[in-house]
């Protein structure tokens, strides 16, 4: 069941430490590189300008390496890209698809026209999703500094990039519809989506601080081995099919597959990952 041809990417905002759900989605990206024999790629997503910082990247790019979870291509750097996505939203303009605005100070930014239509995303987790393009506003792509916004540098990246799936936590999937009309707009053929579903605190609330430690350096500071984390990060939304809990890397690369991600919010449970890490 090997695909050909897999291009994925793990694409991290600098903004903070590698959390527990970043760690996962880099991991299932990985798995899924690894298992199809493909290229994992590393995108830094450092647009934001006031809330990235080359610390955070470098505590994203150590958890990484710690967790054994190399990267074939990158790290590329978004606001090392600046030429590309302004010639991609000149190119939206000159097509009729984008339009000159002038944001609140003023000044000039691009705003891309969504159409009047349905949008389907066909997810390869949650099935086919209906989206009303109608109530989707216009929206900034090129900001007045130069700087693209999330959405369309994220698509003239996996375009450019040549990314064949898309696989990434389903708080994303609001955004997913814009990023289809911009990919129609360029002409370039949609990636594969697989959103996978957030993970929850014991509580049922979404994970965070208040549930202990959240970062995958915490982990690594209380003396947690990389496999074992690896091992629970693993089984947290995606089943190898039996009841196996304990997987060897070389395992989870030949079982895993999107097929088997679920649809409900993984459970953050303490207990396992402390009992898991006893097996080791
Ligand atoms: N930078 C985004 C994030 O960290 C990436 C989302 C995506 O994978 O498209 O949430």
């Amino acid at each position: 069941d090997v695909i050909s041809g897999v291009r994925v990417r793990f694409a991290p905002s600098p903004t903070g430490y590698l959390h527990i759900g970043g760690a996962r989605t880099a991991l299932f990206n990985w798995l899924f590189a690894r298992h199809n024999n493909g290229v994992f790629l590393l995108r830094i997503e450092d647009t934001d300008q006031q809330r990235s910082t080359k610390e955070a990247t470098q505590a994203i790019l150590e958890s990484m390496k710690w967790l054994g979870l190399d990267w074939d291509e990158g790290p590329y750097f978004q606001s090392q890209r600046l030429p590309i996505y302004k010639r991609y939203a000149e190119q939206l303009v000159a097509q009729g698809n984008a339009y000159y605005d002038t944001d609140a100070e003023g000044r000039t930014a691009i705003r891309f026209k969504m159409q009047d239509n349905v949008i389907i995303l066909n997810d390869l987790v949650h099935g086919a999703i209906t989206f009303d393009a109608a109530v989707i506003e216009d929206f900034v792509i090129l900001k007045a500094d130069g700087f693209p916004s999330y959405n369309f540098a994220c698509v003239v990246d996996d375009a450019d990039m040549k990314i064949t799936h898309v696989i990434r936590g389903d708080d994303h999937i609001s955004n997913t519809p814009k990023q289809i009309a911009l990919y129609n707009a360029m002409e370039v053929r949609l990636p594969e989506y697989a959103h996978i579903p957030m993970i929850l605190g014991e509580d049922g609330s979404r994970l965070s601080k208040r549930h202990g430690a959240t970062s995958v350096t915490e982990y690594r500071d209380k003396g947690y081995l990389p496999q074992a984390l690896v091992n629970f990060l693993a089984l947290l939304g995606w089943s190898p099919g039996n009841d196996q809990e304990i997987l060897s890397m070389r395992e989870m690369i030949e079982k895993f597959s999107l097929k088997r991600v679920n649809k409900t919010s993984a459970q953050f449970d303490n207990t396992k990952l402390n009992w898991m890490s006893g097996q080791y």
